[in-house]
């Protein structure tokens, strides 16, 4: 039996414990921790069927109405699971255009140079998003392009890439997309029947709200079928689990069955808050309310408000003279908050996540806190310095 709960109560993690503002691990409730606190036989049928039904959810999540569409899940944390589309999807003689702005566009590259797969990419630095026009412009010189690859959200700037605008121009010019929606899948719509994609990847620990523990791809039916030997590794191979799991039911190899059963009980409580829409409200909220405070003490966001994703946001660090990072992480911890460092090349700066176990309420201390810890390291405004500015100006708008 997975444990009760009730739905949308917020309640303040253990004695002692951090929120955690960060995009995974995050924050997750206390019957999702809960559900961890029993052992399952993963040959068993009791597991078998919360294994069935976590695909069904995350299928029903996704909008496949027309069942064109299977889930397949994956040990490890979210870079497996990308591993793993990319290495099971793309033929050995395809090529891929990737489109990088981030430290995730970047590990994509990087996982393709390992598996020896052709690709070109657009790198866009830090937080530009790609644009509909230069996609189109690089597939049309390039007719040895098969796939695209996007990050939905890139995690490292929080920018929200424009995934419908990349999806039509990839099938306007006859080639196939895949996407990386980790950190958005489960709050910023990827529906099936409205944005169309080959396959896209996400993990446990990200918009669902369960624990770390394994990655899952949603793809097509027919490019599942396709995909058999197009894997470089054993146990990353999409194809071979799918068709394990559609026959016997079972994960091959050893499952993480207290993360299943933790998801599970996420997943339940995401249909109970309104599914999809309703964690981008409470996120968009969350944003919201902790962006406007944040001004207010000064700080400024890297993105213009168009870019700003839900799901994490990054501020530039302070221009005080008295200000300094590793000070203010170690103020807001003993308040009781988790910040995240900030991954730009440029100009310095930190990210707050918006995801996780958290509502307005919260925001509004993570803001307090901050202000707090702000007077504490006599900083009297967070004010970014002038390049930090500059550096903004050359986002369009
Ligand atoms: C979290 C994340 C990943 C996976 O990172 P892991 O640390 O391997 O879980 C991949 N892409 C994006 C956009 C992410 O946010």
């Amino acid at each position: 039996m997975l444990p009760h709960w009730k739905a949308n109560q917020f309640l303040a993690p253990a004695l002692g414990e951090p929120y955690l503002l960060t995009p995974g691990p995050l924050t997750t409730d206390y019957a999702v921790k809960q559900a961890m606190l029993r052992d399952w036989g993963s040959w068993d049928g009791d597991f078998r069927a919360m294994t069935a039904e976590m695909r069904e959810r995350l299928l029903r999540v996704a909008g496949d109405d027309k069942h064109e569409f299977d889930c397949v899940p994956i040990q490890g944390s979210g870079s497996f699971a990308v591993e793993a589309m990319l290495g099971t999807f793309l033929p050995k003689d395809s090529k891929i255009l990737v489109l990088m702005n981030g430290a995730y566009g970047q590990r994509i590259v990087q996982t393709l140079n390992y598996l020896g797969r052709a690709h070109s990419k657009i790198d866009k630095g830090d937080y530009l998003p790609p644009r509909a026009d230069e996609v189109a412009q690089a597939l049309d010189a390039d007719p040895a392009i098969t796939h695209v690859i996007v990050v939905h959200c890139e995690t490292s700037s929080g920018i929200l890439n424009p995934v419908a605008e990349i999806s039509e121009i990839v099938y306007a010019k006859g080639r196939k997309l895949l996407v990386d929606s980790m950190s958005a899948f489960g709050a910023v719509d990827l529906s099936v029947n409205k944005i169309r994609y080959e396959a896209m990847v996400s993990s446990a620990n990200k918009c669902i709200e369960g624990v770390p523990g394994f990655g899952f791809v949603i793809a097509r039916k027919s490019v599942l079928e396709a995909a058999k030997g197009n894997c470089h590794s054993l146990s990353l191979d999409i194809y071979e689990q799918w068709a394990t799991m559609n026959k016997t039911g079972q994960w091959r190899y050893t499952p993480p069955t207290h993360v299943v059963a933790a998801f599970l009980v996420a997943l339940r409580m995401h249909e109970a808050e309104g599914g999809a829409e309703g964690r981008l409200a409470r996120y968009t909220n969350n944003r919201d309310v902790m962006v406007e405070g944040m001004r207010q003490l000064g700080f400024e966001t890297l993105l213009r408000d168009r870019w700003l994703s839900p799901i994490i946001v990054t501020f530039f660090n302070p221009a005080h003279p008295k200000f300094e990072f590793s000070r203010f992480y170690d103020l807001m911890k003993a308040k009781g908050f988790i910040i995240y460092p900030g991954k730009l090349t440029v100009v310095d700066s930190f990210r707050v996540g918006c995801i996780g176990r958290m509502d307005a309420n919260i925001m509004r201390q993570v803001v307090a806190a901050a202000a707090d810890s702000l007077t504490e390291m006599g900083v009297d405004t967070a004010a970014p310095p002038a390049a930090a500015l500059d550096e903004r100006a050359k986002l369009a708008a």
